[in-house]
């Protein structure tokens, strides 16, 4: 913090001042999103995207440097596709690690291949670190560009324009950016927050980061992947525009807060981290059993930082500070650190000693923020709350699947036949959710928002015991399968 404290009056650090065209009160505007002088329409910035990556590919085509000068086998590049599959990396299998194939495991555990545990845990313990994909994944393909061309992109571009309302429906975002919810998100709000002209960012390096970023996010996942990243973003966004916050919050403070929602939990391998630590991955032993996963995704995303040279024009002290800091939100989305955090935000709001003009109570906000974001799911519209809950239970049940399969003990809300999606659902309103935004209520005083999530999560939560007691009131089919979540009610 103290390295920051430097940079507050220097260009970079700068708070932004009330009627500046970078504010952010008027950034949260549609208005200035169309006139804002330093600011873009999507269509544009994919164009000038588009047009830098041209340049920099006839440079590199000449001069036969960079990234290919000691890769023969890449001297004939014609697209990303072409260079992993001369590399040997599928599209879904890219250098991240852990990686856990669960088609690989249901395929060959069914054929009788794999059928211990010893061989599971030889599984899991695989690396497969291909020390050249990185720098392959760095490379934009040329395709994905074009992606967002015509309807689909004028589609994308008009949710944009209310990427700040509550309802944002990051599904249908998703399916209108053929997959790249996340880095068209982050461009635009990078772009509409003034982030890109006040840190002077390579937009070709933010391009690069942010595809790396979205590529480590594991798409087999159902619910840990690229598009819950984007939503608990979209989420964090929203956070940032309360006006308790927004009014102290300098460029550097959202720059953060973005960059962590963005990555918080790339490279996830759709278990949790008991499930490493009883199978004694090498990540789990590497942190000590303590924020395993939430160490990885940080330092993943720190060596993805350092190779997209996204940082590497500002000071080093800066970029040590920001990498830190960094680490500080990401490994605040911990669940197991929930009550820490919630007695220290209770304790602060009971003494009202929240100065938001220091650095360190901003730097708190914003851990609390990234953790209301990340768990945000319940308070959404009951459609999309929906999705996510049977997302969420999916991948624990795949996880509770694995590990009676491998004749493991079965994790907590993991075991399909017995938990059911609403009990999972009201248990984590219960106890995780709701002492969370009853505080964050407290926070932003009632704000619309704050409104607005609570009604849903009161409306959810009351669907959910409906549904759960139609269940049990079923008595099941007896078959010991877990029911479809069917909509009833109102
Ligand atoms: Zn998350």
């Amino acid at each position: 913090m103290p390295v920051l404290n430097r940079f507050l009056n220097s260009e970079l650090g700068r708070r932004w001042k009330a009627g500046e065209e970078l504010l952010p009160s008027s950034v949260w505007t549609l208005s200035t999103y169309q006139q804002g002088a330093l600011t873009m329409e999507l269509p544009e910035l994919i164009q000038l995207v588009k047009l830098v990556w041209k340049s920099k590919h006839n440079l590199q085509g000449q001069k036969k440097r960079g990234i290919f000068e000691n890769e023969d086998a890449l001297s004939n590049y014609q697209g990303e596709a072409r260079v992993r599959e001369q590399a040997g990396v599928l599209s879904e299998r890219r250098g991240s690690f852990p990686f856990i194939d669960f088609r690989l495991l249901n395929t060959t555990a069914n054929s009788g291949e794999i059928g211990t545990k010893k061989k599971l845990k030889r599984l899991l313990s695989f690396q497969r670190y291909f020390h050249a994909s990185r720098l392959l994944r760095g490379i934009v393909p040329q395709t994905s560009l074009h992606l967002l061309d015509g309807d689909y992109l004028g589609q994308a571009g008009h949710m944009l324009s209310k990427v700040g309302a509550w309802n944002f429906d990051i599904f249908l975002f998703d399916r209108l950016t053929n997959g790249n919810s996340l880095v068209t998100l982050l461009c635009h709000l990078f772009n509409g927050h003034g982030l890109i002209h006040h840190f002077q960012l390579d937009m070709v390096k933010l391009h690069q980061f942010l595809v790396m970023v979205q590529e480590d996010y594991h798409s087999q996942n159902p619910y840990h992947n690229a598009v819950h990243a984007a939503d608990v973003t979209q989420a964090m966004h929203c956070y940032l525009k309360e006006p308790r916050l927004a009014r102290y919050l300098t460029p550097l403070d959202i720059f953060l807060g973005l960059l962590a929602a963005t990555s918080h939990d790339v490279d996830h391998p759709g278990v949790n981290q008991p499930f490493l630590v009883k199978t004694k991955h090498h990540l789990a032993s590497l942190y000590q059993n303590v924020s395993v996963l939430e160490n990885h995704h940080w330092r993943s995303t720190v060596g993805m930082l350092r190779e997209s040279g996204l940082l590497s024009h500002l000071p080093v002290e800066m970029t040590q500070e920001i990498e830190q800091q960094l680490g500080s939100l990401i490994l605040a989305t911990d669940i197991s650190r929930q009550n820490e955090f919630l007695s220290s935000f209770k304790t602060h709001l009971d003494n009202d000693d929240l100065s938001l003009e220091v650095a360190e109570h901003r730097h708190f906000m914003l851990q609390i923020a990234l953790k209301c974001a990340d768990i945000c799911n319940p308070c959404r519209v009951w459609e999309m709350s929906k999705q996510w809950s049977e997302r969420v239970c999916e991948e624990f049940y795949r996880q509770g699947d694995l590990e009676r399969k491998f004749e493991l003990e079965i994790s907590p809300l993991c075991n399909q036949h017995m938990d059911t999606v609403p009990a999972i659902q009201i248990g984590f309103m219960t106890y995780l959710v709701e002492p969370l935004f009853d505080e964050w209520r407290r926070f932003t005083d009632n704000t619309p928002l704050t409104e607005a999530m609570m009604s849903h999560l009161r409306k959810n939560k009351a669907r959910w015991r409906a549904l759960h007691h139609n269940q049990h009131h079923r008595g099941d089919d007896g078959s010991g399968q877990r029911s479809e979540v069917v909509e009833s009610g109102p």
